[in-house]
């Protein structure tokens, strides 16, 4: 059952903060997509992704934050557009909002995530929180809840999701058509001359390798945005939705004491 933060006065809020409310922040980045993606599209699908699994999560509570748009994209600086912040900024700001919450009185807070670049930050913020409080903080990143369904889907090799991709553009021809600029869309999946390092969202990668994207991308793009469509947009939005959903109603029973049994 969806609730949106925003909208709620203060004495609504106070009544959620109960065991097995779940607090979900979408985060996502304003950064180039290519030459045929809207700059906002990490942010877009990230809120679109949270306020749809949120509504199919039956009777499970989950309060959903504004979304956090500007994020980690200082490697996509090149590109006109884009606005970054530093990492620790991003991470300072992650957690001071996250203590927010645990300040309202809520212990299951999920931070659904929408840009690759973002999660080493995302990781580190949920071992701080941590640290200093007995909550459950968890971030996900969706294509990593639904990697399964994902794969089922896609009907490109290893390379064609990565970013402005298969995946990504067919999102935004199902969430917004008239914001993909059809006439520029172009395949760049770069030949690595090593198999340590390489660009998928779903296959990842062995090494991280520092890099600014313009490193390997002249228009912006890396991954196969050819075989996208507004059907197969709606097939990947369904099955990443059912598979946030379903992680939610779990996450809302997560409690640290009983999440798990001794062995001795
Ligand atoms: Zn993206």
């Amino acid at each position: 059952m969806k609730y949106l933060l925003g909208e709620m006065t203060w004495p609504q809020v106070k009544e959620l903060a109960r065991p097995g409310t779940v607090v979900m922040v979408p985060v996502g980045a304003i950064e180039q997509h290519g030459p045929h993606l809207p700059i906002d599209t990490d942010a877009r699908c990230a809120e679109a992704v949270a306020h749809r699994s949120a509504e199919a999560t039956g009777d499970v509570p989950v309060l959903v934050a504004p979304l956090q748009s500007y994020a980690i994209s200082g490697h996509h600086m090149e590109f006109p557009g884009t606005m970054a912040l530093s990492s620790q900024t991003f991470l300072s700001a992650i957690i001071e909002l996250t203590m927010c919450l645990v300040h309202h009185g809520f212990k299951n807070i999920f931070w659904l995530n929408g840009h690759g670049g973002n999660f080493p930050c995302l990781s580190v913020a949920a071992r701080d929180v941590r640290n200093q409080v007995k909550v459950c903080m968890a971030v996900a990143s969706f294509w990593q809840i639904a990697g399964d369904q994902i794969k089922a889907i896609r009907e490109s090799g290893v390379g064609g999701i990565a970013h402005a991709c298969e995946l990504e553009t067919s999102l935004i021809m199902h969430l917004r058509p008239d914001l993909v600029r059809t006439e520029h869309i172009k395949k760049n999946i770069p030949k690595w001359r090593t198999p340590w390092f390489g660009m998928d969202l779903i296959y990842g990668r062995k090494v991280m390798l520092g890099h600014q994207v313009a490193d390997f991308t002249r228009n912006g793009v890396f991954g196969d945005p050819t075989l996208s469509t507004p059907e197969k947009g709606k097939r990947f939005m369904d099955a990443i939705t059912q598979a946030v959903a379903d992680f939610l109603k779990d996450f809302s029973t997560w409690d640290l004491d009983t999440l798990y049994t001794y062995d001795e």
